[in-house]
């Protein structure tokens, strides 16, 4: 009965200290209707939003204000590409003899919170080793700071190709991986990579339909899963209430995997009017990483970065995204921010909106891909993306004014997450 009181008078005193924070925007982005408004409250109760408000709100008794009169404020941003597992280094080739599991929990812990410090308060992690998983539940728990992680766990690719692990490695080192770790060759495969990844607790599923750029394999672009083993990956994985990610740079693979229900092509580096054609008539998004590339270029100009079987493909793909992000936009592509974290240095994110509107998309519509449009595909927007009574209260604010100069994107001085504040200057 002592007890009962006690939790009776808890109860009570959360309800008539019940406090709510009101955030005080001069600046605030509708990203929806690629708006800005001025002066604006927005009121968070615990960790969702309970209204947005004209003018500066009067605060009852209780209530906590937080300014950002001179700051813009906006959704908390999502980049739908990362990989928060890894940073990439010239050592990465040996790094994959030396580190265990618990080595690269540690380091993605940094790399988590340098994601959320520059504003990205939900991820899409399109493949590691499994560890993502891991940091997804211990950011969920509260353990560690970070953003929401969606994880694909262990990307999916064909023997050989670019999500085959053992490539380039000693013949008896390369054993024969399969779907466990990746690697699936014919449809029965496919269907058992997606249900393994479900068991293990993935939240989309990731493939490779083409070669890639930081693997060591001959060819960067070529078809490397067939129409029958997409379609397998496709069916199964909607069975289990997943979306599917694409890495693709060929034209050929990125034309399977849009015609076999894909929902995104990452990359996308020499999609043709043929592609582009099939991107509108199937509503697929594509995430350009444009950062990626400019960034494995750079790093392929450094000698001894990478070996060179990888720095001859870093400086053909590398360089042309930026165009193809250009062409894709101009055409009506649905676009969806993601950038290849891991590819550079995390936390650098921000950068994408600077190529971005270099390539000609207004910083509004970059912010609303980072928004509306990634959460949309992902799947959250009843939960993220946009600012709005009952959803999360994941806010964030950049000092000036990203309309006038987009490396404003860069100034993040302001970290809500879940009505939580992470940074605040
Ligand atoms: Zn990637």
């Amino acid at each position: 009965m002592k007890k009962l009181l006690c939790i009776a008078a808890v109860l009570c005193s959360q309800y008539l200290y019940a406090q709510k924070t009101i955030l005080y925007c001069g600046k605030l982005v509708d990203p929806k209707n690629l708006a800005v408004l001025t002066k604006m409250s927005i009121i968070v109760d615990g960790s969702t939003v309970s209204s947005v408000e004209k003018g500066y709100v009067k605060a009852s008794a209780g209530d906590k204000i937080i300014h950002l009169e001179k700051q813009t404020v906006m959704p908390g941003l999502i980049d739908c590409h990362v990989h928060l597992e890894t940073s990439i280094g010239p050592d990465d080739f040996v790094n994959q003899f030396k580190f265990n599991p618990q080595d690269i929990a540690f380091l993605s812990i940094g790399y988590a919170d340098s994601t959320l410090m520059a504003g990205f308060t939900t991820v899409r992690d399109l493949g590691g080793s499994g560890v993502n998983i891991s940091l997804r539940n211990a950011i969920n728990k509260g353990l560690v700071p970070g953003p929401r992680v969606f994880t694909a766990g262990v990307a999916l690719g064909s023997t050989g190709g670019h999500g085959d692990p053992t490539n380039g490695l000693r013949s008896d080192l390369m054993g024969n991986p399969g779907p466990v770790d990746g690697v699936v060759n014919g449809v029965d495969d496919c269907i058992r990579a997606v249900r393994i990844r479900y068991k293990q607790g993935s939240d989309v599923i990731k493939i490779m339909s083409t070669g890639g750029v930081l693997s060591l394999e001959k060819d960067g672009l070529g078809a490397q899963l067939t129409d029958d083993e997409i379609k397998a990956i496709v069916t199964t994985a909607k069975d289990y209430g997943l979306r599917v990610a694409c890495h693709a740079h060929g034209p050929e693979g990125i034309k399977r995997a849009i015609r076999n229900g894909v929902n995104s092509i990452e990359h996308g580096t020499f999609m043709d009017d043929e592609c582009i054609a099939l991107f509108k008539q199937y509503g697929t998004y594509y995430v350009p990483t444009v950062i990626a590339g400019k960034s494995v270029s750079d790093s392929a100009k450094m000698p001894g970065f990478f070996p060179p079987v990888i720095a001859g493909k870093a400086l053909m793909v590398g360089p042309k995204i930026q165009n193809t992000f250009a062409k894709a936009y101009k055409a009506g592509v649905k676009i969806a921010f993601g950038t290849d974290a891991g590819v550079y240095a995390h936390g650098k994110n921000w950068m994408e909106f600077v190529y971005m509107t270099e390539a000609g998309m207004p910083i509004l519509e970059a912010i609303r891909a980072a928004t509306v449009s990634a959460s949309d595909l992902i799947g959250i927007s009843d939960k993220v993306g946009t600012i709005e009574a009952g959803k999360f209260a994941d806010i964030i604010a950049v000092d000036g004014d990203p309309q006038t100069d987009a490396h404003v994107m860069g100034k993040v001085s302001f970290v809500m997450k879940g009505g939580v504040v992470y940074k605040q200057r």
